[in-house]
């Protein structure tokens, strides 16, 4: 069988060669753009800027000025363009700076000022029936998926298929997808003679605590699934699956495929900002130091090639041990998002892969 051509990732770096503005990531961001045909892409169409615009006294969402350039160069290619997000975004952006004044182009919140106005997909998988479709997302001509790369504590990464499933869905159908982990955790309060020592073995803070009425409590967000408790408990009392990750992966990755299902080809491009490359999703509310340097900016029109040289490229970046807040510590894993949450970051870019959104095979072209 004949090998697939790989995909192309434009990827300019953030490191500067040289002491002039045009040597800057700003710069090397509008020649980045310039290399798509964004007036076929984009010329005489209503485009939809995705972004997370994050919450409360997070600051390392996607800076203005990167916003302000891509609004202006689709303005430039004849587009109409518009900033959206998910429910209750509007004020979240407002605090961040993502106003029309400041970017050039109106914030719309994507589901409506009610987050009820969205349409019905079927996807038929596990528990998954259907998801709400964000509908100010379906209703735009073509799209530009502008994520900012950073851990997930659900899915081990936050790019552009977390920027998708997680943001281009009502409230509801995200409730729907974060349900296909299913039942993960278990604990048995009739064996459990109180020991503690599934507290004392467990690497994360605030994944597992006994509260007041010493019941055992578990964290999602903060577990990484590496089993200490589980196999540490001598009476077996707990059991922890991790199947259910899968299905989550793979419900975020069908969600995708339908929100991407309701573009004409070659209308959207992915783009995701590597700098500020926390360890948790700006859903949290604040913001914590990088634990890589700066990288740059990856784009493709194959969302699985964007994702997994994003991830590739922060693997082999050299982690900060300094930004790593406190209470984290790493475990094993291939990854260093494998090995701050527990979850295979790769996981839903394969699912992806699978399910024919793209190919994990790319190369990288160069922005200078
Ligand atoms: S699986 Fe690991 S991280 Fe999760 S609660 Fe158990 S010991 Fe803690
Ligand atoms: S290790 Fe097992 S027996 Fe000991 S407290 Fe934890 S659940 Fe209970």
């Amino acid at each position: 069988m004949a090998e697939k051509t790989p995909s192309t990732v434009c990827f300019a770096s953030s490191k500067v060669k040289e002491l002039r503005r045009d040597a800057t990531l700003p710069a090397k961001f509008e020649r980045l753009l310039e290399m798509y045909p964004l007036k076929d892409m984009f010329g005489n169409r209503r485009v939809a800027i995705k972004m997370h615009v994050g919450g409360d006294l997070g600051y390392t969402t996607i800076h203005p000025l990167f916003v302000r350039i891509l609004v202006q160069t689709i303005k430039n290619a004849g587009g109409k363009p518009f900033i959206t997000d998910g429910s209750g975004s509007q004020q979240n952006a407002v605090a961040r700076g993502y106003t029309e004044e400041v970017l050039g182009a109106p914030f719309v919140e994507a589901a409506g000022i009610a987050n009820q106005y969205s349409y019905e997909r079927e996807i038929k998988y596990q528990t998954l029936d259907a998801v709400d479709l964000c509908g100010n997302i379906v209703d735009a001509d073509a799209m530009v998926v502008f994520s900012h790369g950073k851990g997930h504590g659900h899915c081990g990464f936050g790019g552009a298929i977390k920027n998708i499933a997680m943001g281009c869905v009502a409230k509801d159908s995200r409730g729907k997808i974060h349900r296909l982990q299913g039942e993960k955790f278990t604990w048995d309060a009739d064996k459990c003679n109180h020991c503690h020592t599934c507290v004392d073995n467990c690497p994360s803070s605030g994944a597992i605590w006994f509260d007041e009425d010493d019941i055992l409590k578990w964290n999602d967000h903060n577990c990484r699934y590496c089993r200490h408790c589980d196999l540490a408990c001598p009476e077996h009392a707990i059991h922890l699956s991790t199947e259910g990750i899968e299905h989550f992966q793979t419900g975020m990755a069908l969600t995708t495929q339908k929100v991407l299902e309701t573009f004409a080809e070659n209308t959207v491009l992915f783009v995701t900002m590597l700098l500020n490359i926390t360890p948790y999703c700006d859903c949290w509310g604040f913001s914590t130091p990088a634990l890589v340097p700066d990288i740059g900016i990856a784009a493709s029109t194959d969302i699985v090639a964007v994702e997994q040289a994003s991830l590739d490229l922060i693997r082999f970046e050299d982690f900060i041990p300094s930004a790593l807040p406190a209470p984290l510590s790493l475990g094993e894993g291939s990854h260093l998002f494998e090995r701050i949450h527990g979850k295979d970051p790769y996981l839903q870019v394969a699912c992806a892969e699978r399910i024919g959104l793209g190919s994990r095979n790319y190369t990288l072209e160069a922005v200078d």
